[in-house]
């Protein structure tokens, strides 16, 4: 059990299997055993883990609930002040642009004709464009952008709602602790996304998937459905 800071592991998904980290000397009391053999808490030892983990996962084995710090040579960059960019597609829905470019913060939608989602359907519906994991792996270097899409709907974004957006993805939704590539065994079956963040220095990292979704999924589209809404989709 936690003390419910954080309700589900952002690599696995476990609920329950969550226990807080405590650091420092383990008194070695028999209460604290009990404690750590019924994964209510689990020792971080008496040096402070990269990103101060909160919270251990007995079910994948992972420390979570990180500060939203990336850790580079020259020390740790805040994850909110870095990132530029935000784009997001998923099959089936326009795509997503939320970025900072000449000074502004820009929330752009990006549809395709219905026309050529036509044409589309037609050619999976004869066996064709069969996606390969090849396909997947390459398209982690691409920046999501699909040429056949034309912009449908821009604004700006004032710099509070940039700031609130972006503490809700890496404080309640843990998006720096995420994994980058979600494939079922049955893949290539079911729905593909992509999401990618841009950071300063022309970093960027992209996360993609295949018929699974991250353990934040739902509160990732209930994050940006307002931002569809207004542009008028769904
Ligand atoms: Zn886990």
């Amino acid at each position: 059990m936690n003390d419910g800071v954080i309700k589900k592991c952002p690599v696995c998904g476990s609920t329950t299997r969550i226990g807080k980290i405590l650091y420092g000397l383990p008194d070695g009391s028999e209460e604290l055993m009990r404690r750590c053999g019924n994964e209510e808490v689990y020792l971080g030892g008496c040096m402070i883990l990269p990103g101060y983990p909160k919270f251990h996962c007995f079910e994948c084995d992972s420390n979570i609930g990180k500060s939203p710090i990336l850790l580079t040579k020259s020390g740790g960059e805040d994850y909110r002040r870095i990132t530029t960019a935000i784009r997001f597609r998923e099959e089936g829905r326009p795509t997503l642009v939320l970025e900072k470019k000449d000074g502004k913060t820009v929330l752009e939608v990006w549809t395709r004709s219905e026309a050529e989602q036509d044409s589309d359907q037609a050619g999976q519906d004869s066996g064709e464009a069969v996606l390969t994991i090849d396909e997947v792996l390459r398209s982690l270097n691409q920046t999501t952008q699909d040429p056949r899409e034309s912009l449908s709907y821009t604004r700006e974004m004032t710099e509070e709602e940039w700031k609130e957006l972006l503490d809700k993805l890496y404080t309640e939704l843990y998006l720096h602790e995420w994994r980058v590539i979600f494939l079922k065994s049955r893949f290539p079956e079911g729905k593909r996304w992509e999401l990618e963040t841009g950071f300063t220095k022309d970093r960027r990292l992209k996360r993609v998937g295949v018929g699974i979704f991250p353990p934040y999924w739902e509160e990732l589209l209930d994050v940006l459905k307002p931002y569809y809404g207004e542009a008028g989709l769904s």
